[in-house]
């Protein structure tokens, strides 16, 4: 039988063929679904996950009545730089402002790059504000470490629906302690703070490149 197929392989040409066209039909139907994609159209690629994600969302922190006041200066001054964001590519103003150990408030605002990547957030803004300034040489002098240096930071987006920093932010202010407080407006205007250790629950570990820059690891 094998001597009679290799002997006369005419008599497959219809088979290659077919597969010929079905391959060809594969190939552009993955095209189109590619195109789609980059043209913004419905796309046709279908994910799925194994398992329904399960959120466990952090206790949000009853601010005492005695900080209050200080804080709504702090989400007050987000609010303002906000204003002032330079946002001409995503039309998305964010505001951010840090509360010093020693009571002072610094402001940033998002300041956006025809780059992309070179835009910054305002978050980073309001922390390069303040070291600009001398904060950790101040809380240096007041016998603190970086850690220490700044209390709690409003985020604000008047387009935006909760205060808390993306990731990429989040991973900037650990930097400075976890124990800094995020804070924000909610819906009914009480103050929503959650530290940012809250909001970073497996962080990459400061400490151990720390000790590993100093060559006690
Ligand atoms: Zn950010």
């Amino acid at each position: 039988m094998q001597g009679v197929v290799w002997s006369q392989p005419e008599a497959f040409y219809p088979a290659l063929i077919l597969l010929s066209e079905a391959l060809t039909m594969m190939s552009s139907t993955k095209e189109k679904t590619m195109s789609s994609i980059h043209s913004g159209q419905d796309s046709k690629v279908v994910t799925r996950t194994t398992r329904t994600p399960v959120i466990h969302a952090p206790k949000l922190i009853k601010v005492a009545k005695a900080d209050e006041p200080l804080y709504r200066q702090v989400i007050e001054a987000a609010k303002l730089a906000s204003k002032r964001a330079y946002r001409p590519y995503s039309n998305y103003n964010v505001g951010a402002a840090v509360l010093t150990f020693d009571g002072k408030i610094y402001a940033g605002c998002n300041v956006e790059n025809c780059g992309y990547t070179q835009t910054k957030h305002a978050e980073e803004g309001a922390i390069q504000a303040a070291i600009a300034d001398g904060v950790l040489e101040r809380a240096e002098a007041a016998g603190l470490t970086q850690f220490q240096a700044f209390l709690a930071i409003a985020v604000y987006a008047p387009k935006g629906s909760d205060p808390w920093p993306c990731c990429n932010c989040r991973q900037s202010l650990s930097e400075f302690g976890f124990e800094m407080h995020v804070i924000g407006e909610g819906a009914q205007g009480e103050i929503l703070c959650l530290t940012l250790g809250q909001l970073i629950p497996f962080p990459f570990p400061i400490q151990e490149v720390l000790e590993s820059v100093r060559g006690q690891r």
